[in-house]
């Protein structure tokens, strides 16, 4: 019980692309810049391992960014014109690729990554995707000029992916949804359908990540928009309660999200976010444990599985490195009392 894990991402090293930057340029030529990927999944696997985080993941340190990343190998999506336009209902700019033609997966995307990742852990192992409405977000579309079809056929694609990681060893999936937090009235009319299609089929455990965003400034600043309280998750949560989705992953540490909220989602596992991305201090153990034992009140520490609030990418690795050791210190802390209680 309150098994650790992490969102997905965690900084890359500086020999590898440019530190606290999304989207950072790789540091390395062509020719050394597969190995140096693989050479940093291991570290990152040997941190988590090292600070007892039970469910792994590669740390995303293979990819630019954690939807281009999966684009950049499918058909009909084309690298070569680039746009930029505003994301998110325009909270930030970015420069997108544009869907020209129908879409098809040439070849297994990440199943390489997945391969390497489970021959170097005996953990469990969890890999990450963009999930369908965050892909159609971060995109130009000439082609289909409707999100709805868009993000089914992306579902499509995603499933023939997933089907491939899931036979190498994978115990979780998960999508990323933080446009599940922007669109509300499309998450009702098509976002939970298009994640059934994605996982269709699938043995392995399902998790989605819906947030409020990274720590960027963007970010920030949209959120003081918010209000005293984030209730966007009252429409979303009875929605993926009643899914097909096993683990729903969202922020609780330094948010305003009431965590009586927690309760829309009874019968999920949830990954409560105990680490905020979004500043430099760390927390100590005893903030995590404070963290677990409030959303204990919603959640069975059965379901519950203390996990970071967002990708950590943007931080500096050394504050990244001590958030993930208090991330296994508290849920250690937590274990203790639980089984004292027994
Ligand atoms: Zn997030």
């Amino acid at each position: 019980m309150l098994d650790t894990t992490i969102t997905g991402s965690l900084p890359k090293p500086a020999w590898l692309a440019a530190p606290e930057t999304l989207w950072a340029p790789w540091r390395l030529p062509s020719e050394t810049l597969a190995e140096g990927q693989r050479d940093a999944v291991l570290i990152a696997l040997e941190l988590q391992e090292a600070a007892g985080i039970d469910i792994v993941t590669d740390g995303e340190q293979s990819r630019q960014h954690f939807v281009h990343g999966f684009l950049a190998r499918i058909d009909g999506v084309d690298f070569a014109r680039r746009v930029t336009i505003g994301i998110r209902a325009d909270r930030y700019k970015a420069e997108v690729p544009t869907v020209t033609g129908p879409l098809r997966r040439r070849e297994p995307v990440h199943l390489d990554e997945v391969r390497w990742a489970r021959a170097h852990t005996e953990r469990r192992l969890k890999f990450t995707l963009p999930g369908p409405m965050t892909i159609v977000d971060t995109l130009a579309d000439e082609y289909f000029r409707d999100r709805r079809a868009l993000a089914m056929e992306f579902a499509r694609v995603l499933n023939e992916e997933m089907r491939d990681l899931e036979a190498a060893g994978l115990d979780v999936v998960q999508l990323d949804e933080p446009a599940f937090n922007v669109y509300m009235d499309d998450v009702a009319a098509w976002g939970i359908e298009a994640l059934h299609r994605a996982v269709d089929g699938l043995r392995c455990t399902t998790a989605v990540h819906i947030c409020y965003g990274y720590g960027i400034k963007a970010n920030v600043d949209w959120k003081r928009t918010l209000g005293s309280e984030w209730r966007q998750y009252e429409q979303t949560f009875p929605l993926l309660a009643n899914s097909r989705i096993d683990q729903i992953s969202l922020e609780c540490r330094n948010s305003r999200v009431p965590l009586e909220l927690l309760d829309l989602l009874r019968g999920k596992d949830v990954l409560v976010g105990c680490i905020d991305v979004a500043t430099h201090d760390v927390e100590g153990a005893e903030d995590v444990a404070a963290t677990i034992r409030a959303a204990m009140k919603y959640v069975p520490p059965e379901r519950l599985f203390p996990c970071t609030n967002c990708g950590m990418v943007p931080l500096p690795r050394e504050v990244a490195r001590r958030k993930l050791l208090a991330l296994g210190a508290g849920a250690r802390l937590v274990r203790r009392e639980l089984q004292g209680h027994e």
